[in-house]
C-alpha cells in the first residue's frame, strides 16, 4: 500500500513495522554438539568423577546465528563462583577469540545428575550471558512508533528560548511543517542456553532482549524448548585436536571441594 500523505494513516494506530526476525531454533554443527558431550566424558575419565562445566557456544560474525563451536574457558574452582558467570569471565574469553568469532550463547553440563532443566542459577547467567553477547548480536527488529501528544514544531533560525518552552518534544525543520510522526528502531539481540547430562540428554532455550533506541523501552523473554536442530559443516574432531581438548580440560576444568549451591538449590 502507498500512501499519499501522512493525512490518510489512522491517526489512533500507532505503526509497527518488523524489520528482522531473531533465531527461532539453534542451528549447530555436529562437530561443536560432539564436542561437548566429548568435553563432559574428558572430565570423567581424567578426574574420576563426574562434575559440571561450563563452555560458550561460539558462532561467526558473518553467520551469527550459527553455532559452530564450543569454547571452553577457564571454570573457576572457588563453589560460589563456579556456577556463576560474571562479565570479566564472558569478556576475557571474548578477547581471545580470532576476530572472526563471537560467543553467541552458553552451554554447561549437569554431569550424571538427575536434574534435567535450568535451575534458577542458571536463569541468572542466561541474563548475564545475554546482556553480554546482545551489543555484539544486536540488529533492527522493528521500526515502532512513539506517541508525541503535543509536538512543537519549529523553523530553523526561527526560533527563541520562550518557544523551546512549549511541547513535550521539539521538532526543528528546514521548512514549516504542521504534522509529523516519530518512529524509533527497535533493536533485537538473542543468547542460545544449552544445559547437557552425561547420558547424551540436553535442553535449550533461545533468551531475546529488545529495546527501542529512543525511548530505551526493554523487553526480555525466552522461547523455552527451543528446537536445536544439526547442521553437518564436514568438520570432525581429530586425533590431534582430542589431544589439545584433553590438555585443555585438564587445566579449565578443577573439581570443586565443597558442593556448588546449585547441587544444593537441586535438593
Ligand atoms: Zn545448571
Amino acid at each position: 500500500m502507498r500512501l499519499k500523505s501522512l493525512k490518510q494513516l489512522d491517526r489512533t494506530k500507532l505503526i509497527e513495522v518488523e524489520l528482522g526476525r531473531l533465531p527461532e531454533r539453534i542451528l549447530i554443527d555436529r562437530y561443536a554438539l560432539d564436542k561437548a558431550f566429548k568435553i563432559s566424558r574428558l572430565v570423567t575419565e581424567l578426574r574420576e568423577e563426574s562434575i559440571e562445566w561450563y563452555g560458550f557456544t561460539i558462532g561467526e560474525r558473518k553467520r551469527p546465528e550459527e553455532v559452530v563451536d564450543i569454547g571452553l574457558p577457564e571454570n573457576e574452582r572457588n563453589a560460589q563462583q563456579y556456577t556463576s558467570i560474571n562479565p570479566e569471565m564472558i569478556l576475557d574469553f571474548q578477547d581471545s577469540l580470532p576476530g572472526h568469532l563471537l560467543i553467541n550463547g552458553w552451554i554447561h553440563s549437569h554431569a550424571d545428575l538427575e536434574f534435567k532443566r535450568f535451575s534458577g542459577t542458571d536463569e541468572s547467567n542466561n541474563r548475564t550471558v545475554l546482556e553480554y553477547v546482545s551489543p555484539s548480536l544486536k540488529k533492527p527488529v522493528a521500526k515502532k512508533e512513539i506517541r508525541i501528544e503535543d509536538w512543537s514544531f519549529l523553523e530553523e533560525n526561527k526560533y527563541g528560548k520562550r518557544d523551546l518552552a512549549k511541547g513535550s518534544v521539539s521538532l526543528i525543520t528546514d521548512t514549516k511543517i504542521s504534522s509529523a510522526r516519530l518512529l524509533e528502531t527497535v533493536f533485537g539481540s538473542f543468547c542460545f542456553c544449552i544445559v547437557i547430562g552425561d547420558n547424551g540428554w540436553h535442553e535449550q532455550k533461545i533468551c531475546y532482549k529488545k529495546r527501542g533506541i529512543l525511548t530505551g523501552d526493554t523487553g526480555y523473554e525466552c522461547l523455552e524448548e527451543a528446537e536445536l536442530v544439526l547442521f553437518d559443516s564436514g568438520r570432525k574432531l581429530v586425533e590431534s585436536e582430542m589431544e589439545s581438548l584433553a590438555s585443555k580440560v585438564r587445566e579449565s576444568i578443577r573439581p570443586v571441594t565443597s558442593p556448588p549451591p546449585e547441587r544444593l538449590e537441586r535438593m
